[in-house]
């Protein structure tokens, strides 16, 4: 093991809040009488129903195809009936094409979908759509198709994967068990993606606030002799792509370009432990791991989750205290706030995190003028500026900001926000930018 004592400079070391469910081994949440399934749960086109309503779904069951390369099937998180195949809402707000099932409670919920499949002598082709048939994307939080990354693009060539497991956002420990619990299977999970994009050897970089997780990777029976792992200095915003590729080999991805052009592909631990699990088991993707915390749970824990579940009901077996004001999906640094209780959980959700009253009113509802401090400047760690942006913004100069001044290069870390004291909102300034951007674009195409 590699110990890796520096970090980035700028970024933020905000309070953890990780003491209240990193100890706690994840535990399987019931099944909810009735789970939504929305055809849209990743980065790209949506995947499209192939079951009607009213037809019996076996769980483990190919309930929609992907619609394109880039796009995955989806699978019934549970056995039971179609009821409905209509638009509802989306954690994201909007109304998404959903298939909707019925438990049946009193089936065993086995998944009897399986055809075990031999990936050592599949060819890479194969194995890029064998792992698109899991309908496994990122379950960081990004939600890009898995099998599209793995597909390396023509003239690029990858040497190295890296393996995120820093988990940098306040309050969150899924990722942090899925290493101590499924330590072997983000193994096998390596073993696929570094044969598929061809690369030489893997890293996993995790944070010393985990060192029992780097532990048990290490001690694991199925490391590989190229697999080694960094344990880096506890940063925000460390698990970011371009962060950890600087950190971890000291390769720069160019302003507006992917790692894979400095020959690296990131992958996150709990995608690679899906995949590590479900590949060799021709299984589809049905559940996943979400940390359920903060003061407004009575029940905080790590639960294994199927997709499709309501918030509503997760937040109910997490024991919702009637003070709770506000909900988010992820942590407090880019999470949203959550308006509908009712909306799904997807696979791109890593954490709900519940507040109170007592925390939610120490929130800043005053915004004062800047007074270039230059916080935010010191802040963000890719060199933005992040106060010139805001007063663009402010402006509604939103193209401005995108030519001149980079606003695409933003992954959107919060950084600049948290630090600074006029408590100008910018992340979400920078966000309002990129949509107006992007249609501006789409309606000139
Ligand atoms: S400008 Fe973007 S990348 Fe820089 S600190 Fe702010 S949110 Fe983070
Ligand atoms: S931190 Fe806030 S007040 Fe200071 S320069 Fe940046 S935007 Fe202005």
């Amino acid at each position: 093991m590699r110990h890796i004592a520096k970090t980035f400079a700028r970024g933020i070391h905000p309070p953890e809040h990780k003491e209240g469910t990193r100890s706690l081994a994840i535990r399987r949440l019931p099944f909810a009488p009735e789970l939504i399934v929305p055809l849209l749960q990743h980065t790209g086109a949506p995947a499209a129903p192939c079951v009607n309503d009213g037809q019996e779904v076996v769980r483990g069951e190919p309930i929609a195809k992907a619609g394109g390369f880039v796009s995955v099937p989806m699978h019934a998180p549970v056995t039971g009936v179609v009821t409905a195949i209509e638009r509802r809402l989306s954690a994201k707000g909007d109304m998404v094409r959903s298939i909707v099932i019925r438990t049946y409670m009193g089936a065993d919920q086995e998944v009897l979908y399986s055809a075990p499949q031999d990936i050592d002598t599949m060819p890479v082709h194969e194995l890029i759509r064998a792992v698109q048939d899991t309908g496994v994307v990122g379950l960081g939080g990004a939600a890009f198709p898995t099998h599209v990354k793995l597909a390396v693009p023509e003239g690029k060539r990858i040497d190295t994967v890296i393996v995120n497991g820093c988990e940098c956002e306040p309050y969150l420990t899924t990722d942090h068990r899925v290493m101590l619990e499924y330590a072997d299977d983000i193994h096998v999970g390596i073993q696929i993606v570094q044969k598929a994009v061809g690369a030489e050897r893997t890293v996993i970089a995790t944070e010393d606030n985990k060192l029992d997780a780097a532990e048990a990777l290490w001690t694991s029976p199925r490391i590989a002799p190229t697999t080694s792992i960094a344990v880096l200095k506890t940063h925000y915003p460390q698990g970011a792509e371009k962060m950890i590729t600087k950190v971890v080999l000291d390769r720069e991805v160019p302003s507006g370009g992917l790692p894979a052009e400095v020959g690296v592909a990131v992958f996150n631990v709990a995608t690679l432990a899906q995949l590590g699990e479900l590949l060799p088991k021709r299984q589809g993707l049905i559940e996943r791991v979400v940390t359920i915390t903060g003061p407004g749970v009575a029940h905080p824990g790590n639960y294994m989750v199927a997709l499709g579940t309501p918030l509503s009901f997760a937040l109910k077996h997490a024991g919702l205290r009637a003070d709770a004001t506000e909900v988010i999906f992820g942590g407090p640094m880019m999470g949203p706030a959550v308006a509908d209780p009712d909306v799904p959980i997807t696979k791109g959700i890593t954490g709900i995190l519940v507040l109170t009253e007592a925390e939610t009113s120490k929130q800043p509802t005053k915004v004062y003028p800047c007074i270039k401090c230059g916080r935010c400047v010191e802040a963000c760690p890719i060199h933005l500026n992040p106060s010139r942006l805001g007063l663009l913004a402010k402006s509604g100069l939103y193209e401005t900001m995108e030519t001149d001044f980079h606003l695409s290069d933003c992954f959107e870390c919060g950084c600049c926000t948290y630090v600074c004291p006029a408590h100008i909102p910018l992340v979400q300034q920078f966000r309002v930018a990129k949509q107006l951007n992007r249609q501006r674009k789409a309606a000139q195409s």
